[in-house]
């Protein structure tokens, strides 16, 4: 990742602290520093992980405190798929994809922003608003349980014929 997007994050929080009177701590920019070090999704499980092996002791309490805290400045993207345990990831990573969410299954796929870039850019630029990042969600269906359910539905049909 290039160090003028954690550069970002890290101004943003040490503002936000500074503005709430809030103690700059040095675990505070541990965790972001992993958290922009990491590409993908993660858990808050795999996260205190990474952050053991890398001999930096935080507490889980201490970990989720700032996690809720980097959610709330927009620093990381909190995902909530059924069935599974939250998922997070920084948001400069949530600017390359976004997701189609199955409503049945919980099952998440990606898809690149490049796809809808172009109007995400049209409506801000049209409101004169600046966008820093996004999230976008599309809520429904997914392939596989749309062929379960069709197949069930023809299996019924069967039945009663
Ligand atoms: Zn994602
Ligand atoms: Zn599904």
């Amino acid at each position: 990742m290039e160090a003028s997007v954690k550069k970002f994050a890290e101004e943003k929080l040490t503002k936000y602290l500074e503005i709430n009177n809030l103690r700059k701590t040095a675990e505070r920019y541990a965790i972001l520093e992993e958290i922009y070090s990491n590409s993908g999704h993660f858990t808050i499980e795999s996260m205190y992980e990474n952050i053991m092996k890398n001999n930096y002791r935080v507490s889980t309490g201490t970990l989720y405190n700032n996690m809720r805290l980097f959610v709330k400045l927009g620093l990381v993207v909190k995902h909530v798929f059924k069935g599974n345990k939250s998922q997070y990831e920084n948001a400069h990573n949530t600017v390359k994809h976004d997701h189609l969410v199955c409503t049945e299954c919980g099952r998440m796929e990606e898809f690149p922003y490049t796809e809808v870039q172009e109007t995400l850019n049209d409506i801000s630029s049209k409101r004169g608003f600046t966008m820093e990042n996004h999230i976008l969600y599309l809520h429904g269906i997914c392939r596989e349980c749309k062929i379960k359910a069709e197949k069930k539905n023809s299996d019924k049909t069967k039945k009663t014929n």
